[in-house]
């Protein structure tokens, strides 16, 4: 049975691959940005691990500090409202490994990134971009 972020991946099982992945924020995020949104605000991820773990792993502390603790995953902890998997990343996932190309998640996440700013201009998009 495929979960909601992956055909391939099962409930307590990664299929092994590599997933995107899109959440929307809480609107209270909006106080830590400048530049208000009208719409919302969403952020693009990457993982090799399969989306759940992922998101599980935001979430353990180890010898009191958090395993991950970067500026999005705080947001995400504080503001995490779903997934949106309509948002084109059920459709792309699973991405499969090339092993020598160590570049081609971001570059994935970035692409992904870039469609959702074009498709939705109203709202906020954090990820990576490939537009300089
Ligand atoms: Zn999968």
């Amino acid at each position: 049975m495929p979960t909601i972020h992956c055909k391939e991946c099962e409930p307590d099982k990664s299929c092994g691959n590599l997933h995107l992945y899109v959440i929307e924020f809480k609107k209270e995020v909006e106080k830590e940005f400048k530049r208000k949104s009208k719409k919302g605000y969403l952020y693009v991820g990457s993982t090799g691990k399969s989306v759940e773990d992922r998101f599980s792993d935001n979430y353990i502390k180890k010898d009191g500090k958090w395993k991950y603790n970067s500026k999005n995953v705080k947001r995400i902890r504080k503001y995490f409202k779903k997934f949106r998997p309509e948002l084109l990343y059920y459709e792309i996932n699973p991405l499969t490994y090339k092993k020598n190309d160590k570049g081609q998640l971001e570059r994935r996440e970035a692409k992904l990134a870039d469609r959702l700013r074009k498709r939705m201009p109203n709202w906020r998009i954090e990820g990576p971009t490939r537009k300089k």
